[in-house]
C-alpha cells in the first residue's frame, strides 16, 4: 500500500517554494522523537493521537523508551504501526524534532501539555510550566495537534513569515481563549443527541474524540463513502487494513463511538430531511458538520436543527460557523453563487463528469467514473485516473475554482478544525454562552492570532424570508421525534 501524501506535499511546496518529489525525500528522511511522561494527566493520551496523526505523514517516529512502562511503549509503536506498517523508526536514527508530553524539558525540544480542554506548547526551554485543570480527551487531543503543528514547521523549515514560532501557547477551544481556566468544566457524564454530517477529514477527528468524552446518547453517522487508501494520510481514523477492506466511513466513526447509541447513514445529506420528515431517522437538534461543498452545506442547514456547527478547512485555514434558529444561516454564511455556474458545475462540464461526482473532490477519479464519456472526454480524463478529483481543476487550468469547494486537508489542520467545532458543542453543552457565530485562524500562525466574531447574516436570505415556515418545520421534526 503506498500512501498517498499530495496533499502535505502540496503545503509544503506552497510554504517552502521547494519540489514535491525533493520534499517527500526529506520528509521520509526524518524522525520525529516521542516523550511521554506516563504520569501526567493526559500525556499518554495525547502521545497516542500525536503518534497516530505522524504515521499518517512522510517520515516515522520514534518512541523514547524513558519515562514508559515497557506495555504504554508497545501500545504507542503498535498505534503508528496500525496506521502504516513502517512508521516506527529504530532507535539509532537522528531526530528532527522532540516532542515531550511533559512539564520537563530538554535542550530544543518541543513540549505539549494537555490541560482542561486545551493545551499548552512551548518550544522555549525557560518557560516553566504547569497544568492547571486535570485534561479531557479533547485537551489530549488539542495538545496533540498543537504538536503536530510546530513540527511540520520544524521539519521543513518554514520560514517565520509564514508560519508563527511560538515561545510559549496556550489555547482553550472552549472557551477561545488562552486562559485555560474560563470555560466549566465537564460533569462525570453528559447526554447528548447529535448528528455527524461528513465523516472525511474532519468528520473522522471529530468523532475519534466525541469517542473519548464523558457523553453518552444518541449519535447518528451520515457519510455516503467507504474508507479508501487515499484517506489514510489527511483522516484521524482508519488504518491500512481499513483501507484494504474498504469500510464505510460511518463504520469506522461507530467504531470510535462504541459508547453511543448509533445511527448509520449511507446516503447523500440531501436526502435525510425525506427521511426524517417520513418518520425513518430522528431529526437531530444538534448537527456538527464537515462537509465540502457548499450544496451539502445547504442541505444540512435545511435540516433546521437547533445548533449547527459546521467546521471546515482551507489550505492551513481552519474555520467554524454556527448557525443558530433565528441568527445567520450556513445558507448565509456561503451563499449560493450568483456570478456563473459553481466549481463543480465548471469542472463537470469541461470534463463530462456529473456536477455531483465533480463534487466530491476527495476521491481519486476512477475507471466506472469514465463510463458513459466520450472518446474524448476518456481522452483527457484517462490520465488522471487515481488522482482526487479536485486535482483534475488546476490540471485543466481552471484557475477559478478556488471559492468554497476544494480545499486541501492536512491532518493537523482537518482536527483543528474538528477540534473547535467540539468546543463549541461542548460550550453549548455548558452552558458557556457564547454570541460568535465565525471563527478562523491559520494553524501556522496559531488560535491566538484567530478572528472570533458575530457575522450578520443575509437579509435577503430564505432563513429570513422564510423565519415562520422554518419554525414550523423545526416544531414539527421535534414532534415527530417525541413519538
Ligand atoms: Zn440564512
Amino acid at each position: 500500500l503506498v500512501t498517498d501524501y499530495s496533499r502535505v506535499l502540496r503545503l509544503a511546496e506552497e510554504v517552502t517554494g521547494g519540489e514535491p518529489s525533493e520534499l517527500e525525500r526529506h520528509l521520509s528522511a526524518q524522525t520525529v522523537s516521542v516523550f511521554v511522561d506516563a504520569e501526567l494527566p493526559g500525556a499518554l493520551d495525547a502521545a497516542r493521537r500525536f503518534v497516530s496523526t505522524r504515521a499518517r505523514m512522510p517520515g516515522r517516529v520514534f518512541v523514547d523508551p524513558e519515562g514508559l512502562r515497557a506495555t504504554d511503549r508497545d501500545d504507542l509503536m503498535n498505534i503508528a504501526r496500525t496506521v502504516r506498517r513502517d512508521a516506527i523508526a529504530d532507535e539509532h536514527d537522528s531526530f528532527v524534532a522532540e516532542v515531550r508530553f511533559a512539564l520537563t524539558v530538554t535542550p530544543g525540544a518541543i513540549r505539549a501539555v494537555p490541560d482542561g480542554h486545551g493545551a499548552q506548547v512551548a518550544s522555549n526551554e525557560s518557560v516553566s510550566l504547569e497544568q492547571q485543570r486535570s485534561p479531557n480527551a479533547l485537551g489530549a487531543a488539542f495538545a496533540a495537534a498543537l504538536a503536530a503543528t510546530e513540527v511540520f514547521k520544524v521539519a521543513l523549515e518554514v520560514p517565520e513569515t509564514r508560519a508563527a514560532r511560538h515561545p510559549y501557547l496556550s489555547f482553550c477551544p472552549v472557551a477561545l481563549s488562552s486562559d485555560l481556566t474560563l470555560a466549566p468544566e465537564l460533569p462525570h457524564s453528559l447526554e447528548i443527541d447529535v448528528a455527524l454530517i461528513g465523516l472525511g477529514a474532519v468528520g473522522s477527528a471529530t468523532a475519534s474524540v466525541l469517542g473519548q468524552l464523558p457523553l453518552s446518547g444518541r449519535v447518528l453517522l451520515v457519510d455516503r463513502e467507504r474508507f479508501a487508501p487515499e484517506n489514510l494520510a489527511t483522516y484521524s481514523l482508519g488504518c491500512e487494513e481499513d483501507a484494504a477492506n474498504r469500510c464505510w466511513k460511518v463504520d469506522l466513526a461507530a467504531r470510535a463511538m462504541a459508547g453511543f447509541d448509533v445511527t448509520r447513514m449511507t446516503e447523500p445529506a440531501e436526502s435525510l430531511p425525506r427521511r426524517i420528515d417520513g418518520g425513518e431517522i430522528e431529526w437531530p437538534s444538534i448537527v456538527l458538520s464537515g462537509l465540502d461543498s457548499v450544496e451539502a452545506r445547504h442541505a444540512t442547514q435545511r435540516l433546521w436543527p437547533d445548533l449547527l456547527i459546521d467546521s471546515a478547512t482551507g489550505d492551513t485555514m481552519v474555520g467554524l460557523h454556527v448557525a443558530e434558529p433565528d441568527r445567520p444561516c450556513l445558507i448565509c454564511f456561503f451563499p449560493p453563487r450568483t456570478d456563473g455556474p459553481s466549481a463543480a458545475e465548471r469542472l463537470a462540464e469541461a470534463t463530462g463528469l456529473s456536477v455531483g461526482r465533480a463534487a466530491r473532490g476527495d476521491n481519486p477519479l476512477t475507471e466506472e467514473d469514465l463510463d458513459g464519456l466520450s472518446e474524448n472526454q476518456r481522452a483527457i480524463l484517462v490520465q488522471h485516473l487515481g488522482k482526487p478529483v479536485c486535482g483534475l481543476a488546476d490540471a485543466l487550468g481552471l484557475t477559478t475554482m478556488e471559492a468554497n469547494d476544494y480545499r486541501p486537508a492536512i491532518p493537523f489542520a482537518s482536527q483543528q478544525a474538528a477540534y473547535l467545532g467540539v468546543g463549541r458543542l461542548l460550550a453549548h453543552l455548558l452552558d458557556f454562552r457564547r454570541d460568535d457565530n465565525f471563527i478562523q485562524y491559520d494553524v501556522l500562525r496559531g488560535p491566538a492570532r484567530a478572528t472570533i466574531e458575530p457575522r450578520p447574516g443575509d437579509a435577503a436570505c430564505y432563513c429570513n424570508e422564510r423565519q415562520d415556515t422554518i419554525g414550523q418545520v423545526r416544531d414539527l421534526r421535534r414532534e415527530l421525534r417525541k413519538r
